[in-house]
């Protein structure tokens, strides 16, 4: 299969430059040239299949031309070694919970997928060593780094800004040891992610080892999250419960929700989308008047959501070609303050005993105010509440235990490389590696 830049201009690639490439060299995202229908007989028995299973038959649409059955299986299964269950959480609402693999939070199952991938090429053509950069504020390096954790012929570096994460984010990238280096920056978020632009773009660099980004915008991040939605759906249907589905997926980049919108396109019968932002309403505004106009991005509480200009919006646009009235007849939009998050944290665990993370309060409460009377609505429950331990405490007057995986990671020892945010001195080390 072959991929297209939403910008038209850069050449058709493959697979692999794709995923070594992240964004288009036009500057526009990568989508596959065919989205395949799954047949009847597929949806007709879901039920009857397991996640993995599910979710094998899923990434043969996207990937079977490309990798061997055999070893695609082995990425998939070994992708998804946790599961994503549904939850029930009152009447007809029910919590898609993303948050059982290793960093608590869904973007460990595209970051485990695109690591295995990248493995899998690297393994196929025997390349020198692959050097995987990433910054981070916090969470992006956690699944990162723990999804690339010990995959053979990659080296990742995590750049991340001195004092500016949270104690428990930094142990979940700076404790690992093996293939992962944590790079401790004396600056912001934007310092680091400008080393890791100053590294793509330098000539000498590149002429001497090889640099990959793993940007949530890779498709190899990206469209493995197709395979939770369809899993749903099996679960839902397992129970009864699968006609008028409504999926309400918190978003803030979006790669999320469009995911879900690829798999809608592959015939899964979803009835309908929510996106739910917090107060970085961009999409909500788009569908509103269908005008796209980003904005500075506002601090909340749930900050992964804080996006003031969705990448993935040039992939939504593309899918349904640019027609908004196709766009608004699927998905629906809300956008929520803090204040309104809180007050959703309270209220659902004292009505329903059941905490949500401030993400996830922004789906459920859409729902809650959005759901027709025959319908089931599933949101996407995207991180543990404990990694936003104080804040939801504070909202519910309750505490939330921290499981012993996130635990484990505060065990142990802080390995990491203290870094100017000085561009020659970053250049330096990784020609010294
Ligand atoms: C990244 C993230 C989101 C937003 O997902 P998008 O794909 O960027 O829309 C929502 N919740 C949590 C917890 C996240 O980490």
């Amino acid at each position: 299969m072959l991929y297209y830049s939403t910008n038209g201009i850069s050449p058709l690639a493959t697979l692999r430059e794709a995923v070594v490439k992240g964004l288009a060299t036009d500057r526009g995202l990568y989508m596959p040239e065919e989205i395949k229908q799954l047949p009847k007989e597929f949806f007709d028995n879901i039920e009857r299949l397991s996640f993995q299973e599910i979710a094998f038959e899923v990434a043969k649409a996207f990937f079977g031309e490309d990798i061997e059955n055999d070893d695609l299986k082995k990425i998939v299964y070994d992708t998804l070694s946790f599961d994503c269950p549904v939850v029930k959480v009152c009447d007809n609402i029910w919590s898609l919970e993303l948050f059982h693999g290793p960093t608590l939070a869904f973007k460990d199952v595209g970051a485990r997928f695109m690591a295995r991938m990248l493995g899998h090429f690297n393994r196929k053509e025997g390349k020198e060593l692959v050097h995987v950069l990433v910054a981070t504020s916090g969470d992006t390096g956690s699944a990162v780094a723990n999804g690339f954790l010990g995959v053979e012929g990659i080296h990742v570096y995590v750049l991340y800004p001195k004092g500016k994460v949270s104690k428990i984010q930094e142990s979940q990238f700076t404790t690992l040891g093996q293939n992962i280096t944590a790079i401790e920056v004396d600056g912001v978020f934007d310092d680091c992610q400008a080393l890791v632009k100053s590294a793509f773009m330098d000539k000498e660099l590149n002429e001497h080892i090889r640099l990959t980004s793993a940007n949530s915008i890779n498709v190899a991040r990206f469209l493995p999250q197709a395979f939770y939605y369809f899993n749903a759906y099996a679960r839902m249907k397992e129970q009864g419960l699968a006609d008028n589905l409504v999926v309400c997926v918190p978003s803030g980049n979006f790669g999320n929700i469009t995911a879900g919108l690829f798999g809608h396109r592959m015939g899964l019968p979803i009835k309908r989308f929510i996106a739910a932002n917090n107060a970085n309403n961009i999409f909500y505004n788009f569908l509103k008047t269908g005008v796209y106009e980003s904005k500075p991005s506002i601090q909340t509480i749930a900050n992964a959501m804080d996006v003031g200009d969705p990448s993935n919006f040039a992939r939504v646009y593309d899918l349904y070609k640019g027609d908004h009235n196709t766009i608004t007849s699927i998905i629906s939009g809300a956008t929520y303050s803090d204040e309104q998050i809180r007050e959703t944290m309270k209220t659902c665990f004292t009505d329903n005993g059941y905490i949500l993370d401030p993400h996830g309060a922004c789906g459920y409460r859409a729902l809650k105010e959005q759901l027709l009377p025959d319908e089931t609505g599933v949101f996407l429950e995207t991180a543990h509440p404990a990694k936003f331990k104080n804040t939801v405490e504070s909202a519910i007057n309750h505490t939330v235990t921290i499981p012993a995986r996130l635990a484990e990671f505060m065990k142990g020892t802080k390995q990491s490389i203290p870094m100017s945010k000085d561009f020659a001195d970053f250049k330096a080390f990784l020609l010294n590696e």
